[in-house]
């Protein structure tokens, strides 16, 4: 059924996709303060998941080598270089301390780096399922938003739809059975039935990574924050976190340290398809209006 509150707004989307004994909502609390960019999450994810490499390559920009997300990189760590305007601080590594440095203070870089480990959001409103004409993209009882590749029909109304440009068709090799077909995370959808973590959590050796339930995750991202702001980064926030911005909140949620903008990330999405019922009301109204145009102009022209 589709309701007012289905496209826009806070809800349970397992619950409004028709699941009626659905287990609490899953998802990812990516903790980008503690990443260290190794990159075992990519790799794992890969490995898991059977995606083909990309064409790594360094681009000159940055010593990141996958580029961005895409069909064949369903996770991406970015490497973002910005100008070191401001002291080094502890971070809080679990498990690992403060980095000690013997560097004389006038021999450090003047830049510093920004590692954030990038993934499909699991939208509660998910513009890319909402379009999808064929039932490939499909809302599992996780809550999560999972592709079946065979399928996919290629027509591509999901890349466009999605707010965070994260689903992608994948090109080559030709030959290839799936090129020109829909990918993305899954979240891992096999290994979570089988109750497993995501490939990518249970590679991550700093935790950056953390799988759970959305609304414990979000109170633990909160408490992080905190965290932060009494040790000084006051520039630490939260990404995704809230059920009442445009996509109705997120099934992955980042701590950032700066703006979304400086990640790549849009700092207001809105999903594609929350205009939708206003325009059917619309076009109806028109449609209504041409119809009673059409009838009074028969009925003056009669004799
Ligand atoms: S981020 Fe994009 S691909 Fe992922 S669920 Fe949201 S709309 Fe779909
Ligand atoms: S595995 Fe963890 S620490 Fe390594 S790049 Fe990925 S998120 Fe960062």
């Amino acid at each position: 059924m589709i309701g007012r509150k289905s496209l826009f707004g806070p809800l349970d989307p397992a619950a409004d996709a028709g699941y009626t004994d659905a287990p609490k909502r899953k998802g990812f609390f990516t903790d980008t303060s503690v990443c260290i960019g190794c990159k075992a999450c990519e790799v794992a994810c890969k490995e898991w998941n059977d995606v083909p490499e990309n064409a790594f390559e360094m681009l000159g920009t940055s010593y990141d080598n996958s580029h961005s997300l895409n069909a064949n990189q369903w996770r991406h760590v970015a490497f973002i270089e910005r100008p070191a305007s401001k002291p080094a601080v502890d971070l809080g590594m679990p498990s690992v301390g403060a980095p000690v440095s013997d560097v004389d203070e006038d021999d450090k870089p003047d830049f510093q780096w920004l590692m954030s480990s990038d993934v499909c959001k699991h939208c509660t409103h998910a513009a890319c399922l909402d379009v999808c004409p064929t039932g490939s993209l499909f809302r599992s009882e996780f809550g999560t938003v999972v592709v079946q590749d065979d399928i996919c029909n290629g027509c591509g109304y999901c890349v466009a739809a999605c707010p965070y440009g994260v689903i992608d068709r994948r090109r080559g090799p030709e030959g290839d059975p799936k090129v020109g077909i829909a990918q993305k995370c899954t979240l891992c959808y096999d290994r979570l039935t089988d109750g497993q973590r995501p490939a990518c959590a249970a590679a991550c050796p700093t935790e950056s990574i953390q799988y759970g339930d959305v609304e414990e995750l979000r109170e633990r991202a909160n408490a992080r924050v905190e965290l932060l702001h009494e040790r000084g980064v006051m520039d630490a926030r939260l990404y995704g976190n809230d059920p009442e911005d445009g996509v109705g909140g997120t099934g992955a949620m980042f701590l950032l340290l700066d703006e979304p903008e400086v990640y790549g990330l849009p700092p207001d999405p809105v999903v594609t398809t929350k205009d939708l019922p206003r325009m059917f009301t619309r076009a109806g109204m028109a449609g209504t209006a041409l119809l009673i145009g059409a009838a009074l102009s028969f009925v003056r022209r009669r004799p």
